[in-house]
């Protein structure tokens, strides 16, 4: 997997709704959006997690600077979803969600081991995450992901 000179690493927080249309069949949205994803963000040096929880998207990027930027720009021009609004982004020298260049996860209310770390610690409605909240959510989901197939690289 690339890895952009550690001074340029940046990691950009956001979250959007899908358009009705869109929302009407999310599971196959999903779906598109990462087969294109993964190929793009692996030429790019992207990593990071897309999450759906409460019927809205909340995703991470992380990678160069100018790599983030580039593709927030585009992800941001997609007509099926709306409301992008940007919860937090910082410069960093590791990066958290390495493990992938895109992978998503709807959150359920059955997934009680996410629900059980988090403990009411972080308030799930995406309009009221906060960029430490995100985090906090991103990485328990991660470190869920990461358990189910420990020994395999998912993309
Ligand atoms: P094109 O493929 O030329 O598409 C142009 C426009 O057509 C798109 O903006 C979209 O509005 C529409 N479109 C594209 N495909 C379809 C389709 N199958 N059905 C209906 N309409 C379509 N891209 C990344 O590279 N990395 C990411 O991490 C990433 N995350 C995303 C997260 C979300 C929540 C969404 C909604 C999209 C994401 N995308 C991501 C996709 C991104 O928005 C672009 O569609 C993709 O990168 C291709 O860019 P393009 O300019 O070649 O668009």
């Amino acid at each position: 997997m690339q890895q952009p000179n550690p001074r340029n690493l940046h990691r950009l927080y956001y979250r959007s709704r899908p358009t009705p249309e869109a929302a009407a069949d999310l599971d196959d949205l999903v779906g598109q959006i990462i087969g294109a994803s993964i190929r793009r963000n692996r030429a790019s040096g992207l990593t990071g997690l897309l999450i759906v929880v409460k019927n809205q998207f909340v995703q991470v990027l992380e990678g160069d600077v100018n790599a983030v930027r580039t593709t927030y720009a585009r992800i941001s021009m997609d007509r099926r979803h709306q409301d992008l609004s940007i919860i937090g982004q910082t410069t960093t020298s590791r990066r958290l969600f390495g493990d992938w260049h895109m992978c998503a996860k709807t959150l359920a209310a059955h997934d009680r081991a996410i629900l059980e770390v988090l403990d009411g610690r972080v308030d799930l409605n995406p309009q009221a995450l906060t960029a430490a909240g995100a985090e906090r959510l991103l990485t328990a989901i991660a470190a869920v992901q990461r358990r189910a197939t420990p020994k395999v690289l998912i993309e």
